[in-house]
């Protein structure tokens, strides 16, 4: 987060969620969220990863516990969920930010597995720990589901993690409907981000300079470019919002 950035502070008070959060755009929500006076809950599969990330968010004066949770691992996601309650008393804001991307096979192309591990991480599991998250969230609260760009025309590289992205649109819709009215529910697009996921794909500075020329702004994404875009969809600066996606894609065609 920049120094020199001027922020709010709209979450004072309330307990925050952000699943695969110890680095990239979930650690950059995570910290925007505590930076505003969020508690806040990190959690990835590592140990090391989640001690790391609680580590740099206190050093930043924020309040924050750590929790290891792979978001398809049932009993992890429980105890997600058990210790934010536990710790806080409360939950006012879930971000389910996992996915995996497992190949780059044409969707023909792979296997049983492949496609199953793609839904259960990148969609199932969403569903999966607002359910468990669901009893605890009440007047007010907010969810914010992060799915991509590539949710509305799907790359032929990642096309099948793209149609679950699109799927996330579709959940997204259903699940602001039925926690409405008490809890609203919106979505992220992010555009290409420089994160530890997406490395592979801009590994030559030409396939680079390509992702930059397709958005307006020419430049890729920020960690905390999509963080300022959560923090206002789960922020009461939202509050007659539900139901939609933000494309936070630096103008990267997408939809109209
Ligand atoms: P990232 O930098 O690679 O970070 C991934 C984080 O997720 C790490 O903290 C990792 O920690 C954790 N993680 C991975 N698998 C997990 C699992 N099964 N359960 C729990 N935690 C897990 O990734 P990112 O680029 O920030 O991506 C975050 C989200 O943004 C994803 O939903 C992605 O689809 C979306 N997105 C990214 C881009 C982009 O260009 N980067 C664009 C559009 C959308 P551990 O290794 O300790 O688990």
């Amino acid at each position: 987060m920049e120094k020199t950035m001027k922020i709010g502070k709209r979450f004072e008070g309330k307990v925050a969620i952000v699943t695969a959060s110890t680095q990239g755009i979930g650690f950059g929500i995570a910290e925007r969220l505590g930076l505003e006076g969020a508690s806040v809950v990190v959690s990835s599969r590592k140990q090391k990863n989640v001690d790391e990330a609680v580590e740099k968010l206190k050093a930043r004066g924020i309040e924050v516990l750590g929790v290891v949770c792979h978001v398809s691992n049932a009993e992890q996601r429980k105890n997600l969920i058990d210790k934010t309650v536990q710790r806080y008393g409360k939950l006012d804001v879930v971000v389910s930010n996992a996915a995996a991307n497992p190949s780059i096979d044409p969707i023909l192309q792979m296997k049983e597995s492949v496609l199953d591990k793609l839904w259960e991480i990148n969609v199932k599991s969403s569903i999966l720990i607002l359910k468990d998250a669901a009893p605890y969230l009440r007047k007010g609260s907010s969810v914010v589901i992060i799915s991509s760009i590539t949710a509305y025309q799907p790359p032929i590289s990642m096309a099948m993690y793209a149609v679950t992205k699109t799927a996330l649109l579709g959940l997204t819709k259903a699940l602001a409907a039925e926690m409405a009215p008490d809890t609203r529910v919106n979505c992220v697009a992010p555009g290409f981000v420089p994160t530890y996921f997406a490395a592979s794909l801009i590994e030559n500075e030409s396939a680079k300079q390509e992702i930059e020329a397709r958005s307006l702004l020419n430049r890729l994404g920020t960690t905390q470019d999509m963080a300022a875009a959560a923090a206002f969809l789960a922020s009461d600066d939202a509050a007659y919002i539900t139901g939609e996606t933000l494309v936070v894609g630096g103008g990267t065609p997408s939809r109209l």
